[in-house]
């Protein structure tokens, strides 16, 4: 398994066959996104469950700006907003300071 993916599963407790929804819209999940991903710069801490977001195909597309007629690229601030949700439903301590520094190298 990639390790952004168990890196992801791991920190939501989630096991292997447990049904694991989309962050943006709740459809079953397909793709771990780094919300700031390696084209956008460089970073040790590509791999923080601050920056990793399990999105469907069709999400995971509009964050990549792939997107069907009538519908717009996903934004890291609304990525960011989504993720802080699930985190905090899920009881998973978000580290607003690792972000910051992924945010920041990126730039
Ligand atoms: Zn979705
Ligand atoms: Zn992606």
């Amino acid at each position: 398994m990639e390790k952004h993916r168990k890196v992801y599963l791991e920190s939501f407790g989630f096991h292997q066959g447990d049904k694991v929804y989309c962050e943006v819209c709740n459809c079953l999940f397909s793709h771990v996104h780094h919300i700031v991903f390696k084209g956008m710069g460089g970073s040790k801490l590509w791999d923080f469950i601050e920056n990793l977001i399990g999105l469907c195909i069709f999400c995971h597309d509009r964050a990549h700006g792939i997107c069907a007629p009538g519908y717009t690229r996903l934004t890291v601030g609304q990525l960011v907003l989504a993720h802080k949700r699930k985190m905090i439903d899920f009881e998973v301590e978000y580290k607003k300071e690792k972000f910051e520094i992924i945010l920041n190298e990126a730039v």
